[in-house]
C-alpha cells in the first residue's frame, strides 16, 4: 500500500438535520481503493434514491464486481450499505448489508446485521461503501474510520490475529460512546470460508450482531480491513421531507408492529421446541428433525434463567420495539453470549448432539469471538462427527475445532471452510449443502417451500431468503409461494427492517412515501423486490451457476425424515418456476417477512 501512516478525507459528510430539507440531499458513495490507499466520496446517484442495503449491494456488484473474481483477491468488491431507512425514526430499521462475490458459494452473497452501523452510516449521509483492490502486503490490517469530520484509514497491524471481543473492548475504549463498530477475527484474516463480519451490539461494545452467512469475514480480511469504525457523534436521525406527516405515520405504525412481533419477545431461540415438533429441528447431522432433549435446548430455558443469573432480553439496535435478543449469562453471573438464536441452538446443538443451551452458548462465545458463522460450523462438524472423526456430543473436542480455527492450522481450515470441505475431507457423502453453502435449520424434507427458496436463492440454502414454515403447502403452490417470500424478505433486507418487525411491501410502500416524499406505488415496490433477485440471479448466471446448481443433496429426496415419512422430491420443472414471475395478486403486498 503507497500511503504512509494514514489517509484521510474530510470535510465530505455535512447532513444538515433540517426540517424540511431533502432527506437525501447529502448523501455519498465512500470508495475506499485498498490497494492504492485511497478514499473518495461521490455524490449518490439519484437513480437510486430508493434502493438500499440489499438491493444496494446486488446494484453495485451486478455493476463493479467480475462474478468470476477471485474472492479473496484484489477485484472482488465488498460493498457495505445501510437499509434504506436506516438512521431515521422507524422503529426496527436500522440493519446494514455486506455484499460480494461469496467464496463459500462462488455466487454473490449479501447478509445483514443489526447493532447499530447502519443507522450511524445513514446518519452521517453514508449510502454505500465500495472497497475495493487489496494491499499490496498481504500481512497488512488497517482500519477505517468514518466520522462527520470524514473517513480515513488508519494503521490497525497491532491488532492482527486478535479475537473480536479483544478487539472491540479496545475500540470501546478508543473511540467515543457514540461510535460503532465493524470488525472481523481471526478467521476472516485468515481467509477461513465461513468468516462473519461482526458488529457491536447497541451498547458499542461486544461483537455479538453478525453478518455471518457467506465468508464475507474472509473477503474483509482479504482486503486488509480488520475494522470500520463508524461515530455520528451528536448528529440527529435523517430528517423526513415532511416530519410531521412522517410523525403520524411511524406512530401508527410502531402501535401496530409492537403488538404483531409480540411473538419473538423471548427470541427465536424459544422456537427449539417448534421446530422440533415440525421434525424440523435437524438432530446428528439430520438423521433425525427430532431431539428427545430438545427442551433443554428451547430459549424458554434461557429466559428462566435471569431471574438467578442475570441476563435479558433486549434490542441490539436504537430504536427496535421488538426486543428479541437475550443476553445470556454464565451460571457465576457473567456475559457468556448475546443473541443465541434459534438456528445456532439447532446446528450447533442438536446437529451436533450437544443437549443444553448453556453448552451450545460456550460454543456461540467461542464462534462470536473467532468470527465464524454458527449455521456453517455447527453443520460442518455435524458432518465431522457422522463421519466417525469425533463423538457427537463432545463439547470439549468443537470447542478445540474452534480453537484450531482461530491458529488456521489444516483442520481448523478444513472445518472453517465449511461442510462441503469436511465431506470432500472425510470422503463423507451425506452433506447438507446447496450451492457449496450449508443448509440452515429449518428441514426442507418437512417445509418443502423453504427448500424451494434454498434450491433457488442466489444467497445459497439461507433460511432469511424466504422462510415458510406451513408444512401443507400444495406442491403446485411451492413456486409462487417461494418467489413471493423470497421477494418480501428482498424487499426488507432492502429497508434494513428486522425481518422480526414483519413488514409487508404495502408497509415499506408507506414508509417510503413518507420518508421521501414520493408516491410509491405497489408496481413499484413490487418491481424493486423483484429487481433485487433478478440482479443477484443474474451475477450468479454469469458466475457459471446453472440449473443444475438449483438442487439440494439427492439424499433429502429418498431418506425420509419423521411420521410423516417427508423427503425433498420436488421435480425441476417446479423449481425453475421460481424464475419466471408470477402473480400471487393481493399476498405479495399484505404478506409480511415474518410470515
Ligand atoms: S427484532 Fe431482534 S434482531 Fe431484529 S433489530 Fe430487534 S433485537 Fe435486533
Amino acid at each position: 500500500m503507497r500511503q504512509k501512516a494514514c489517509c484521510s478525507l474530510s470535510g465530505m459528510i455535512c447532513p444538515d438535520g433540517t426540517p424540511g430539507a431533502s432527506p437525501d440531499q447529502n448523501d455519498r458513495v465512500l470508495r475506499v481503493d485498498m490497494t492504492a490507499g485511497t478514499l473518495s466520496f461521490e455524490p449518490y446517484p439519484a437513480a437510486w434514491r430508493l434502493l438500499g442495503g440489499r438491493a444496494l449491494t446486488a446494484r453495485v456488484l451486478a455493476r463493479e464486481c467480475d462474478p468470476r473474481c477471485d474472492p479473496l483477491g484484489p477485484d472482488n468488491v465488498l460493498v457495505v450499505a445501510p437499509g434504506l431507512l436506516s438512521g431515521s425514526a422507524v422503529p426496527t430499521s436500522g440493519r446494514v448489508s455486506f455484499g460480494a462475490r461469496s467464496p463459500l458459494t462462488g455466487g454473490i452473497k449479501e447478509a445483514n446485521a443489526g447493532g447499530n452501523v447502519g443507522q450511524h452510516l445513514m446518519r452521517l449521509g453514508v449510502r454505500a461503501i465500495v472497497v475495493s483492490g487489496r494491499p499490496a502486503e498481504a500481512s497488512r490490517r488497517f482500519g477505517l474510520e468514518i466520522d462527520g469530520a470524514g473517513a480515513r484509514l488508519v494503521p490497525a497491524d497491532d491488532h492482527a490475529g486478535r479475537l473480536n471481543y479483544a478487539l472491540c473492548e479496545y475500540l470501546d475504549a478508543r473511540y467515543p460512546a457514540t461510535a460503532s463498530f465493524a470488525v472481523v477475527g481471526p478467521a476472516g484474516e485468515l481467509g477461513i470460508k465461513g468468516a462473519s463480519i461482526a458488529c457491536t451490539d447497541r451498547e458499542g461494545r461486544r461483537p455479538t450482531r453478525h453478518a455471518a452467512r457467506g465468508g464475507l469475514g474472509a473477503v474483509m480480511g482479504a482486503k486488509g480491513l480488520k475494522f470500520i469504525a463508524v461515530d455520528p457523534g451528536r448528529l440527529p436521525a435523517r430528517p423526513p421531507a415532511d416530519p410531521a406527516a412522517f410523525a403520524v405515520i411511524v406512530k401508527r405504525f410502531t402501535q401496530k408492529k409492537k403488538a404483531a412481533s409480540r411473538v419473538y419477545e423471548h427470541g427465536t431461540s424459544a422456537f427449539v421446541n417448534v421446530a422440533n415438533l415440525l421434525d424440523s429441528l435437524p438432530t446428528r447431522n439430520r438423521r433425525s428433525g427430532r431431539a428427545d432433549f430438545a427442551p433443554q435446548l428451547d430459549g424458554s430455558g434461557i429466559v428462566a434463567s435471569f431471574a438467578e443469573r442475570g441476563g435479558e432480553m433486549q434490542a441490539c439496535m436504537n430504536g427496535c420495539v421488538v426486543q428479541c435478543t437475550n443476553k445470556v449469562h454464565a451460571p457465576d453471573g457473567s456475559h457468556e453470549t448475546s443473541s443465541l438464536e434459534f438456528e445456532t441452538l439447532a446446528l450447533l446443538g442438536a446437529n451436533c448432539g450437544i443437549e443444553t443451551w448453556d453448552e451450545v452458548a460456550q460454543l456461540d462465545r467461542l464462534c462470536d469471538d473467532v468470527g465464524v458463522d454458527t449455521i456453517e460450523i455447527g453443520a460442518a462438524i455435524g458432518v465431522y462427527m457422522d463421519a466417525g472423526r469425533m463423538d457427537y456430543g463432545d463439547l470439549s473436542g468443537m470447542k478445540q475445532l474452534l480453537a484450531e480455527i482461530a491458529r488456521g492450522s489444516a483442520l481448523g481450515r478444513t472445518v472453517g471452510d465449511g461442510v462441503v470441505s469436511v465431506g470432500k475431507s472425510t470422503g463423507h457423502d451425506r452433506v447438507p449443502a446447496v450451492k457449496g453453502q450449508a443448509i440452515a435449520a429449518w428441514e426442507p424434507r418437512t417445509l418443502n417451500a423453504t427448500g424451494v427458496t434454498y434450491a433457488t436463492s442466489a444467497m445459497g440454502a439461507d433460511h432469511t431468503a424466504g422462510l415458510s414454515l406451513d408444512p401443507t403447502v400444495p406442491r403446485e403452490e411451492l413456486a409462487a409461494t417461494s418467489q413471493m417470500l423470497q421477494m418480501i424478505n428482498a424487499a426488507n433486507d432492502s429497508s434494513g427492517c428486522c425481518m422480526f418487525l414483519g413488514c409487508s411491501l404495502d408497509d415499506l410502500r408507506e414508509l417510503y412515501g413518507a420518508f421521501y416524499d414520493t408516491a410509491v406505488s405497489r408496481q413499484a415496490i413490487g418491481d424493486i423486490a423483484w429487481q433485487v433477485l433478478e440482479d443477484e440471479w443474474t451475477f450468479n448466471r454469469r458466475a457459471g451457476f446453472t440449473a443444475a446448481d438449483d438442487r439440494l443433496p439427492e439424499w433429502m429426496a429418498t431418506e425420509a425424515l419423521g411420521t410423516s415419512r417427508a423427503v425433498f422430491d420436488v421435480p425441476d420443472d417446479v423449481i425453475q418456476a421460481v424464475y419466471e414471475r408470477i402473480d400471487v395478486g393481493e399476498a405479495l403486498y399484505s404478506f409480511t417477512a415474518s410470515g
